[in-house]
């Protein structure tokens, strides 16, 4: 039997999960989340009224598990993730 190794390498991606990143796209693909295009997401500073708010969005967000498996394997600086601050001090 003869393959060919892209072909092989084509069949271990296909059979491969989808990174974070990957996983997140398409969630959003499917969704459109509250907290798009509302800046106190992607505010430096959020006070602690804020940040209450934030995880209330993000605690009812169908995308929230994709959210939080990007932000704990990518680690963005900045923006909140997941109801979460990511970056510095807000
Ligand atoms: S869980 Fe993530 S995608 Fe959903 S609202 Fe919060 S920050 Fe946005």
């Amino acid at each position: 039997m003869t393959r060919d190794r892209s072909s092989l390498a084509r069949a271990r991606e296909a059979a491969a999960p989808p990174t974070p990143g990957e996983a997140l796209d398409a969630a959003l693909d499917e969704y459109r989340p509250e907290c798009r295009d509302v800046d106190l997401f992607t505010a430096d500073v959020a006070t602690k009224a804020d940040r209450a708010a934030i995880a209330l969005v993000c605690a009812g967000c169908p995308v929230f598990a994709e959210c939080s498996d990007y932000a704990e394997a990518e680690k963005p600086r900045a923006g909140f993730w997941a109801g979460r601050f990511r970056g510095g001090r807000p």
